[in-house]
Formats: C-alpha cells, structure tokens, sequence
C-alpha cells in the first residue's frame, strides 16, 4: 500500500493536545503500513474499542498489501490459475467497490494496474523510461474485465494480472473504523489514514471538527479548511496527490497513479484532488475517486462526483502558480 496525501486535521488535532487530559477523549497514533501516519481518536474513552480498533487496522495489511507474498492479495496475484478461488469477504468488498469505481469512471480507477505500477517503480529504479513495447507488454494483461466474482470466487482469465487495491483500501479501512466506532458508542471521531480522513460529531473543545488540506508544494502548510455542514453526519475527505512517493525517472516526478488506458502515469499538472463527501463513512468511495480524478482531470471528474453526491477540489499547477477547480457545493464546505 503506498502513502496517498497526507491531509492534517490540524484544528482537531491541535485542539485534542490542548486539552487531552481528562478530555474523555481516546487518542492514539501509529505508523502502519510502510510507514503511513494512522490517527485514531474518539469519544468516550474505551480501551476496549480502541484495541479493536487497532487489531483490525493490523489485520489490513494481511489481506490487501501487495508487497507481502503472505498477504491475500500477494497469494492470489501469485497463483498461476486463478479459476474459481475463494476469497475472504474484506477481498470481496474491495472488489465491488472497485468495480463500481471503475464503472463511473469509465476505466480511469482499475484495481488491476499492478503490472503497470510494478513497470514504472522498476524503471524509476533502474534510471530510465520504459519502453512502448514494455508498456504494451504490461497493459495487454490488465483489465478488470478479465476479472469475475460470483458469490466469494473469483476468476481472472489473464494469467499476468496483478490486484493493486492501494488506491481505495485506506479509505475501506477508514469506513470500517467509523463502522466500528458508531457500533461501540462513540458519539465523536476523527480517523486518519494517510490521505483518509473521518470525522464526527464535536471534537474536545465541542467544535466541530475542521479538516485541513495540505498545500500542495509546501508541506508544512494547510491549503484550506473544511468542515462538515451537519458534524452529527460528519465527514468523508480523500486527497491524492503527487507529491508523496513520487516515482522520479531522468530527474522528472512522475505519478504513481497510473491511466490504465494509456498504461503511462498520470498528468503532473494535478497536483493533488480532494473528494468530500457530507457524511462519514465514505471514505473507500471518496478515496476510489481521488485517485480517478488524478488520471480524469477536472473536465471529466466533477460531473462523475457531482452526480454521486460528493465535492471536489482541484489543485492544479498553471503558469501563475496553483489554480483552484471547484466541483459544485465545494463552498458549503467551508468552516
Ligand atoms: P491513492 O493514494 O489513493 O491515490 O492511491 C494510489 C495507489 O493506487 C498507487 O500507489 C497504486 O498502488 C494504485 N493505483 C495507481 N493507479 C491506479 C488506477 N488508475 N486505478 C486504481 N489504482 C491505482
Ligand atoms: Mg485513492
């Protein structure tokens, strides 16, 4: 799983050290993942919940990531014939929700582009671009139209087909730990994997929280502030972007979003796309999209998010230095 944007509850966060103690709050912070920040921090307090919660974000990584031969995912992208394998339902999900990604985007989300991801992380490190041919090569045996589930089996009728599930599963996972955290009574969250982040209800300080957008060029600052317009339903943010885990060939930061039609990385002039939804526990759908919307561009994207009830922003590099693309209500976001 590789690291998406990191977007900083700053607000919450500066809020919750503020007044941590005694607060009632829970709060705790790991590196998971090849090193991906995860926040967790919730209300009431419950220890209990929190070690569930924790338990399953480890659990994660045995089913989705791709660099583990022992993980789910690394089995299955390793067996020679995949005819009919059952698969355990965490796998299913991300599947179908994959496929729904897939569909409203006509193809610009596609969680077979394992070959292609593998292609350009091995140039990147071997110095130099890839062949026409290579790409060619690596294209012709993706597709998630060579990819069938009925019930938990799957088929893949393309024997070099690899599953890559990094662009939507910190979101999945996110979704799940609102699940979690709902069902065990929490009146108020705020989760953060990566570029993922949920919130509900009021934080510490009895604000609503207030999510930050980071700036794209410079890391140490907020681009802008968000906020759930009913903190009750929260909120679903999912940013991706450039500018973490680029993959640098001949001097040149390519995307690490790949445009599984052209089988080369996506256009650096998004620099990053935030998807919002007004609710938490949208986050596999939101984060499925921001990575679509990198290789869609803007023109494409907002009228696909718009119809599914989401925001969009756009942070785009121009002539003048970044430009902002707004989605429709993207302004009723605002603190
Ligand atoms: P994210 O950080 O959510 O934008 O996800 C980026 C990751 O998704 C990449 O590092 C790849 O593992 C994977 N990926 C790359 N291109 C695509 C694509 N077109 N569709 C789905 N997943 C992709
Ligand atoms: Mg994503």
């Amino acid at each position: 799983m590789r690291v998406g944007v990191v977007v900083m509850a700053v607000a919450l966060l500066a809020g919750l050290s503020a007044c941590e103690e005694g607060s009632g709050w829970y709060r705790g912070k790991e590196k998971l993942y090849h090193g991906i920040p995860v926040r967790v921090g919730f209300a009431p307090e419950d220890d209990k919940l929190a070690a569930a919660v924790w338990e399953y974000l480890r659990e994660v990584d045995d089913v989705f990531n791709v660099y583990r031969t022992d993980s789910q995912v690394g089995r299955i992208n390793r067996m020679e014939k995949r005819d009919g394998v059952v698969i355990p339902e965490d796998l299913a999900r991300a599947l179908r929700l994959a496929r729904l990604v897939h569909e409203k985007t006509a193809g610009a989300f596609d969680p077979t582009v394992g070959p292609l991801v593998s292609l350009w992380r091995k140039a990147a490190r071997e110095g130099g671009l890839p062949t026409t041919e290579q790409v060619e090569q690596a294209l012709a045996v993706c597709g998630l139209d060579k990819v069938s589930l009925r019930g938990d089996r799957l088929q893949v009728e393309s024997p070099g087909l690899r599953f890559d599930f990094g662009g939507l599963v910190k979101g999945m996972a996110v979704d799940r730990v609102v699940g979690m955290l709902r069902a065990g009574g929490a009146r108020a969250a705020l989760v953060q994997i990566g570029g993922e982040t949920a919130a509900f209800g009021l934080s510490a300080r009895q604000q609503p929280h207030v999510i930050g957008i980071q700036h794209p060029k410079r890391l140490d600052r907020i681009w802008t502030r968000i906020t759930a317009p009913d903190p009750e339903a929260g909120i679903s943010v999912s940013t991706s972007g450039n500018y973490r885990n680029p993959v640098v060939i001949e001097g040149k930061d390519l995307y690490h979003i790949i445009d599984p039609r052209t089988g080369r990385p996506a256009d650096t002039r998004v620099l990053s796309v935030s998807v919002v939804f007004p609710r938490a526990g949208k986050n596999g759908l939101a984060d499925g999209l921001s990575t679509a919307c990198a290789v869609m561009g803007p023109a494409h994207c907002l009228p696909v998010v718009d119809a599914l009830g989401g925001r969009v922003l756009f942070l785009l590099e121009s002539d003048t230095g970044i430009t902002e693309r707004q989605g429709a209500g993207w302004d009723r976001l605002a603190p």
